[in-house]
């Protein structure tokens, strides 16, 4: 098992109530950035479907220099419908399956801490604030 320290949690910057599902996340990442895989290792699709991404056992490409420590998870949306202005649109499925995935893989990994993207890019992503929402997890 890969040591993991960080569970660290996007958005994918789409837009409130377009439903991208995992495969073009996937399209995105291979096709057009050439990466081997998705980056993320779990997405939460617009219905809350809980989509495995990357295996978590590989490292991930998700947040510059945080990679090999880290496992990362995307849920879908995370700005208006103006295409640009950071939103938590987060619907309440969404929320229980990110929360589910959150507390599977601290299970899995008793030490790793959550994190927003943003604790380590200047970028808004993911719209809220995970490392505080989810710190007593
Ligand atoms: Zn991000």
């Amino acid at each position: 098992m890969r040591l993991v320290k960080e569970i660290i949690i996007h958005c994918s910057a789409t837009r409130e109530g377009q439903d991208i599902p995992v495969e073009t996340i996937r399209d995105w990442h291979v096709n057009s950035r050439g990466w081997s895989d998705i980056g993320y290792h779990f997405y939460i699709e617009l219905d809350g479907t809980i989509k495995k991404g990357r295996d978590i056992d590989r490292i991930g490409a998700h947040c510059k220099s945080h990679n090999r420590g880290s496992i990362g998870l995307c849920y879908c949306g995370g700005v208006e419908a103006d295409g640009k202005t950071p939103k938590d649109t987060r619907t309440d499925v969404q929320k229980e399956s990110l929360l589910h995935v959150l507390k599977t893989l601290k299970a899995m990994y008793p030490d790793a801490i959550i994190y927003s993207h943003n604790e380590f890019a200047n970028k808004a992503c993911p719209s809220f604030d995970a490392t505080e929402e989810y710190k007593d997890l």
